[in-house]
């Protein structure tokens, strides 16, 4: 009775907050108050998938859908990105009926590194897949090693660990416990460098004896080829490995075979590719539909989007404020680029979750890369315009080529209509519709 009262009443708390324009969390939230295991007590189907890490899960839990659909699958997915426990719970309640049946083939969710513990203290997922682990949002989550104290409490004995063997953080869970494990990851290609460099490691110690770790090589961050120099922990051989990318020609091919072409041309968005893929081999979905359904998937999910100004056509980038790699990443795109380049940046509200004024992660970011010949102008707006400014300065960039301006429109206009510049915006998704909404958006 219990249950279904709480279904009931979750079912109903959704057809209001959607009236009130109230977000997906709280009908789950009312849920658990009348029912805490509510979870542990519907029928769920047997293929549950998680995503969970520090960056991408957005869009790799978005291949994956976009795989699973239309491989035939019947598929409920938290896309909105309701992935802490009371968003869950409202997915799960809502596409059950009364008695708790779950309706769906397959129950796909993304789910915050930090909570996960907690949604897997009542499901556990069939195949379970991490991706990353940096820094994000440190006034709020902690240090990464933090957080992977928080996602070892989430492993449960029967999942399927689908594990980034390129990031030692990720990959040293499989020592950790006796799961099945499947590993995907990048082979050394022209992109790897000798030294990490990200201004700061954490990949420098070994995360089960916390001796210094060797690296052959790095991808990007701490995401490379590791060995412990004491313990025998080392970076496994992966089941599905980037054999060949370039990112010039926008393709990357899978164990020696499976061109990709990506739709975003980072590194960063073909691991999440080659996640997806490895994601879909495991559901039994041949090579050649995967290959199919990824060269044409399109990105969604808004982290990249065209807009224009007047006359002039620009992009968006989505970097998310207090999380280094995301801004390195964009900062890497767009100096990787034969265009010139008229880059606006937006720092105004930082934080996502709660209100903070903490600045020290913009001394984090690779910023020196703007000094790249390909990049004619930089205009920084918002708020924390002076604090970008010092960090500019400290960091040697160069300043002939930086614009502040307070204000989003005074910074757009200050863009150069100029047929030979593209034009690219970077900013975090709690500042974008500053630019949004002065925008016409393609
Ligand atoms: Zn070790």
């Amino acid at each position: 009775m219990l249950k279904t009262f709480a279904i009931l009443i979750c079912k109903i708390a959704k057809k209001l907050a959607q009236k009130l324009g109230r977000g997906s969390s709280f009908p789950g939230k009312v849920a658990l108050k009348i029912c805490p295991d509510i979870l542990s007590r519907v029928s769920l189907p047997a293929n549950i998938i998680a995503v969970t890490g520090s960056n991408g899960k957005t869009s790799t839990v978005e291949m994956i859908y976009h795989i699973l659909v239309n491989s035939g699958f019947d598929v409920v997915c938290n896309k909105e990105g309701s992935n802490q426990i009371e968003g869950v719970t409202t997915l799960v309640l809502d596409n059950c009926d009364l008695r708790g049946n779950f309706k769906k083939d397959v129950l796909l969710i993304e789910v915050d590194e930090r909570y996960a513990k907690y949604v897997f203290s009542y499901i556990t997922p069939k195949y379970y897949l991490l991706n990353n682990l940096y820094r994000d949002q440190m006034t709020r989550n902690g240090h990464p090693e933090y957080v992977f104290e928080q996602i070892k409490l989430s492993i449960r004995p029967d999942s399927t660990l689908i594990l980034n063997a390129d990031d030692p953080l990720i990959s040293s869970l499989a020592k950790l416990y006796d799961n099945t494990v499947v590993y995907y990851g990048a082979e050394e290609n022209q992109y790897v460098t000798e030294k990490c460099q990200s201004i700061y490691n954490d990949g420098y110690y070994c995360p089960l004896c916390k001796h210094k770790m060797i690296y052959d090589y790095y991808q990007f961050a701490h995401v490379g080829k590791y060995e412990c120099s004491h313990c025998d922990f080392e970076r496994e051989q992966p089941d599905f490995a980037i054999t060949r990318i370039d990112l010039s020609q926008g393709y990357m091919i899978i164990n020696d075979e499976y061109r990709i072409d990506l739709a975003f041309r980072s590194l960063h968005n073909a691991y999440n590719c080659l996640a997806a893929f490895t994601l879909g081999r495991c559901m039994n979905i041949s090579e050649e539909i995967l290959v199919e359904l990824l060269n044409s998937y399109v990105i969604k999910n808004g982290r990249i989007r065209e807009f224009a100004y007047k006359d002039i056509g620009g992009t968006l980038l989505i970097s998310k404020h207090e999380n280094t790699v995301s801004y390195n990443q964009n900062l890497n795109y767009i100096t990787s680029l034969k265009d010139k380049i008229q880059l606006v940046l937006i720092i105004d509200d930082i934080s996502r979750k709660y209100f903070t004024s903490d600045t020290s992660w913009l001394w984090d970011i690779s910023f020196e890369l703007l000094n790249s010949k390909n990049i004619k102008k930089v205009i920084v707006s918002g708020k924390y315009i002076n604090d970008v400014a010092v960090r500019f300065n400290n960091g040697d960039v160069d300043m002939n080529k930086v614009v502040l301006k307070d204000s989003v429109n005074e910074a757009l206009d200050e863009l150069d209509n100029d047929p030979q510049l593209r034009t690219f915006v970077m900013t975090c998704f709690s500042d974008q519709d500053k630019l949004l909404k002065e925008v016409e958006v393609l």
